[in-house]
């Protein structure tokens, strides 16, 4: 199932605000950002911070100066 395009579109993660891309295959609204992954469950997006999984950041990429 996929879900609404007119949703999508309006999707943001709550953390950064920057626009979410869906993983169909996952069932998840991945943040390119912040790396917040939002589980979709029967179509719903599950947009809570404290409940979104997080990919762990590539070795040595932790800090950066800037
Ligand atoms: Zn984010």
């Amino acid at each position: 199932m996929a879900l609404d395009p007119e949703l999508l579109k309006i999707l943001a993660c709550p953390v950064c605000k920057t626009p979410v891309e869906y993983h169909e295959a996952e069932s998840v609204l991945a943040c390119a950002k912040c790396r917040r992954r939002y589980a979709v469950k029967d179509d719903i997006p599950n947009m809570l911070p404290e409940e979104a999984s997080r990919e762990s950041p590539p070795r040595g990429d932790e800090h950066r100066g800037g």
